[in-house]
């Protein structure tokens, strides 16, 4: 499986895409951006963009969603408890980042934990970890996890914005991600990858 990792949007949200060699099908973890060009050079890889996958509904994730469908034809999922997330992006992306409202179409596909997605034969897991919103979703594959706003490297996503519980995401951490092999390679919503080893001896914000 190949990851390439894209930084787009207001927040520069990491977003990945995985692709299976075999079969040519992908899937893009989060989708913060509608750019012109991010579009194009997906459609140049000439990938099957088979899911679009959120790790949740807070706007810098998700902005690109609506175009993405359009020109792809490809479904996003989202938990069912972040679709409140999703409608509040409006508010949310003027309150925080001073931009022009923009509203998401509803989406009507959603992931919960335990779920399996699969691109050609490489499987992708969805494991449950409220704490940063309620409905926070990590992907796991073969050595990667792909960890959204729970996890990042010596940190942890924010807890003060609507529906963040910092006790429910230590233990989501602690109780869910920590349980993965230490050379689980970790490639957060923002920032630089780490891995579950590094993290579970380093990370002083999820062990204090
Ligand atoms: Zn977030």
């Amino acid at each position: 499986m190949k990851i390439t990792t894209f930084v787009k949007g207001p927040i520069d949200a990491n977003n990945y895409l995985l692709v299976d060699e075999e079969t040519n099908e992908a899937v893009l973890i989060d989708c913060s951006s509608a750019e012109e060009s991010y579009i194009n050079e997906i459609k140049q890889s000439g990938v099957n963009l088979k899911y679009i996958l959120l790790t949740h509904g807070h706007f810098d994730h998700v902005l690109g969603v609506d175009k993405f469908k359009k020109v792809f034809g490809t479904d996003v999922y989202v938990s069912k408890e972040d679709l409140s997330q999703v409608k509040l992006v409006p508010d949310m992306m003027q309150m925080f980042a001073g931009m022009v409202p923009v509203n998401i179409s509803d989406i009507n596909n959603f992931v919960a934990d335990g779920d399996e997605f699969f691109i050609g034969k490489t499987k992708i897991k969805a494991i449950a970890t409220p704490g940063h919103t309620q409905g926070g979703i990590c992907y796991f594959t073969g050595n990667s996890l792909f960890s959204g706003d729970t996890l990042f490297q010596g940190s942890v996503g924010r807890c003060d914005l609507l529906d963040g519980d910092f006790k429910q995401i230590t233990e989501s951490i602690k109780n869910k991600l920590f349980g993965l092999p230490d050379a689980v390679v970790v490639y957060p919503g923002h920032g630089p990858k780490t891995s579950i080893g590094y993290e579970k001896k380093y990370n002083e914000i999820v062990n204090l």
